[in-house]
């Protein structure tokens, strides 16, 4: 390991102090889940391609919630078939070292974290296990039914609108995700949960994120102007890993989360 990066981990044990760790699909990319850059990206509606950003949002849902859902229960399949690797298996290990010291503040909706063995987990973009009313009419929130392995052009049929229906109210039930034009809120998303972790936090250890997204770049610009401890963890430069170089107490551990997170939390002081 890098004698900087050896030097301030050490620096942060021996502080003791509150470990908050950002998670983004990076982490999940070498389970096999795709991120949302390159050509696994994109889906195809009719004869057009869209983008990850205009498929998962609430307008899209409204036109066309068939589209939609088809485009999610073939992710969610990937997530469902796909098993945590050592980079999760690593952030529990910290998560049993530091104890209540510990937070992980997620972007991955695919549930690798819970499923490792993670607990203090905030999932800020929410996760694909459960599912809600679109219509927000109090049923809460449910568990996303069961639905056959897909392929990715596979229409919606009669039985997977009705297992997709509120029970409720009849209405459609919507994912557990939070759209690219929808807002940040701490009843689904614990927006100011996340926010008060960064505040408190002596070292944001940020994973596999390009930081396109708002409440992950707040925490790291946050964590930065504190002038707490900032490691990133990435194989290409983002702007994590420029905040953390430009900052006194930062390092870009460049590498993949498998190769870099083992020896990072061992730094910290999880055991093997
Ligand atoms: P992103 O797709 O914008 O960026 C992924 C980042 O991970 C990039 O910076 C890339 O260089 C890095 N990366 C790639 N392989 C890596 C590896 N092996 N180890 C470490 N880093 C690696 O992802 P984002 O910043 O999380 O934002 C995308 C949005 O899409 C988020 O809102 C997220 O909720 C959602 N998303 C979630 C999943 C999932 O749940 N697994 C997958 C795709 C997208």
């Amino acid at each position: 390991m890098d004698q900087k990066l050896a030097t301030l981990l050490e620096d942060t044990r021996r502080r003791q102090g509150p470990v908050v760790v950002l998670t983004g699909a990076g982490i999940s990319a070498e389970s096999g889940i795709p991120t949302f850059r390159g050509e696994e990206g994109y889906w195809v509606v009719g004869s057009r391609n869209y983008m990850p950003q205009e498929m998962a949002t609430h307008s899209m849902f409204e036109q066309a919630p068939d589209e939609v859902w088809r485009w999610y229960l073939y992710r969610f399949g990937v997530c469902r078939d796909a098993q945590p690797n050592a980079g999760h298996a690593a952030l529990v290990r910290l998560e049993r070292a530091l104890g209540d010291r510990f937070t992980l503040v997620t972007q991955n909706i695919d549930g690798l974290h819970r499923r490792a063995g993670s607990q203090r987990v905030y999932c800020i973009h929410g996760d694909a296990a459960w599912v809600r009313c679109a219509a927000e009419c109090g049923v809460g929130l449910l568990d996303l039914p069961r639905f056959p392995p897909r392929t990715r052009d596979q229409p919606l049929t009669a039985e997977d609108r009705r297992q997709l229906t509120c029970p409720r109210c009849g209405g459609w039930l919507r994912p557990h995700v939070l759209w690219f034009d929808e807002y940040y809120d701490e009843e689904h998303y614990r927006l100011e949960s996340a926010l008060r972790a960064a505040r408190g936090a002596d070292l944001l250890l940020v994973v596999g994120t390009s930081g396109a997204t708002n409440l992950p770049m707040q925490i790291g610009e946050l964590v930065y102007m504190r002038g707490a401890a900032l490691v990133d963890v990435n194989p290409e430069e983002n702007p994590f890993a420029e905040l953390a170089e430009r900052s006194p107490r930062g390092h870009f551990a460049r590498g993949s989360a498998c190769e870099r997170l083992p020896e990072i939390v061992a730094a910290l002081g999880a055991e093997g």
